[in-house]
């Protein structure tokens, strides 16, 4: 089992007469900025010249800077842009700014993982990732809370990178909750992976299935809709509050026996079978590259296509009616 750490393991003087440049405020960015500023730390927030961000950072009482003006002045800095923005960025404006000794941050691990940004040797390079989005690290921290973070050192020029990255996690409310130690390897590609076979990938290629099924069998689309995509957030929040047993115990017996033996009929050893493959994909850099690519190449045409082609899918039509219908719920983009 892993290690967790809470405040109490944490050397907090560490963070004494630091400066911190957060690098973007948008989801992660603002919660981290915001709740770093509430621990005592002194923050600035780096953005580039024109961005709607600057507003919002300045409106919470935030002081904005260029980017190059935030990374000269910071003892850490931490890269909240979107990732497949962080190596251009980080060539421009970052890496000639960095200051020897000082840090340089991420909350995921795929730049530094798959070699986009590879940093001086002499800077501290460390992550802090919230396992939550933005606004519930910032709501949990202000209820006196916090979202559990995982972390991990990369590269430790001056000997307290560990306890530099710890604090981090203090700072922004995670030891509260208690974190853990990890790999920039090891959460890249269990993040990649997670996302790609289970959370996104696997799970709305699953309920589209269902939809389809019930659709080609000549049932109405509105009833396919419910009973294959609408109940699933009840069934995930059951799991999640109390894991699968709970989920299973408020669930009727019939619906239980039918969850025991179709199962394994639909998500079969072939589908474990790939998800293996989606992990090797994923190992030995062939996803990255792919991705990597189609950002460069070509303005993301595929990519765009995909999407384009996903959100023309009936079950899309039919649920935005049928949500329509629902007055509790609206569509949220957290910011
Ligand atoms: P967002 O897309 O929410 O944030 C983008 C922010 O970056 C905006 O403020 C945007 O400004 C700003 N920005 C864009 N381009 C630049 C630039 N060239 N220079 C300066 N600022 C720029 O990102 P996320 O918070 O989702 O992701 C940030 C990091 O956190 C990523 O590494 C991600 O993997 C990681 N992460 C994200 C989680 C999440 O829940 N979202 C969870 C855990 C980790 P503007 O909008 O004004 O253009
Ligand atoms: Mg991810
Ligand atoms: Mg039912």
């Amino acid at each position: 089992m892993a290690k967790v750490f809470y405040d109490q393991d944490v050397n907090w003087d560490v963070m004494k007469g630091k400066k911190i440049a957060i690098i973007g405020y948008g989801s992660q960015g603002h919660a981290h900025a915001l709740n770093l500023k509430d621990s005592g730390l002194d923050v600035v927030v780096g953005l580039y010249k024109g961005s709607p961000s600057i507003a919002k950072a300045k409106a919470a009482g935030l002081t904005v800077k260029s980017v190059s003006a935030a990374v000269a002045e910071a003892d850490i800095t931490m890269i909240l842009i979107p990732d497949e923005k962080q190596a251009d960025v980080y060539k421009e404006d970052i890496e000639p700014n960095l200051k020897d000794g000082s840090a340089l941050a991420f909350a995921h691990g795929f730049n530094i993982h798959f070699k986009q940004i590879v940093p001086p040797a002499a800077v501290d390079v460390f992550m802090v990732a919230p396992k939550g989005p933005g606004h519930l690290v910032r709501r949990t921290f202000a209820e006196g809370g916090g979202v559990p973070d995982v972390f991990a050192v990369e590269q430790d020029a001056t000997g307290k990178c560990f306890d530099i990255a710890l604090a981090y996690a203090r700072g922004i409310g995670g030891t509260r909750a208690g974190v853990i130690q990890t790999t920039f390897q090891e959460e890249t590609e269990t993040d990649l992976f997670g996302e790609q076979a289970v959370l996104c990938g696997g799970i709305c290629q699953l309920i589209t299935n269902g939809f389809e099924t019930l659709c080609e069998a000549g049932y109405q689309p509105e009833i396919a809709y419910f009973e294959c995509f609408h109940e699933m957030k009840l069934i995930v929040d059951l799991m999640y509050e109390g894991g699968m047993a709970n989920m299973r115990r408020s669930i009727s017996d019939t619906a239980e026996y039918g969850d025991y033996t179709a199962g394994p009929k639909v998500i079969t050893s072939d589908s474990k079978q790939a998800m293996k493959q989606v992990l090797q994909d994923i190992q030995d850099g062939t996803f990255a590259k792919d991705w990597l690519l189609e950002n460069k190449a070509g303005g993301r045409a595929h990519f765009l296509a995909m999407r384009r082609r996903h959100a023309e899918h009936p079950i899309e039509t039919v649920g935005g009616k049928l949500r329509n219908m629902m007055s509790w719920l609206h569509s949220s983009k957290e910011d």
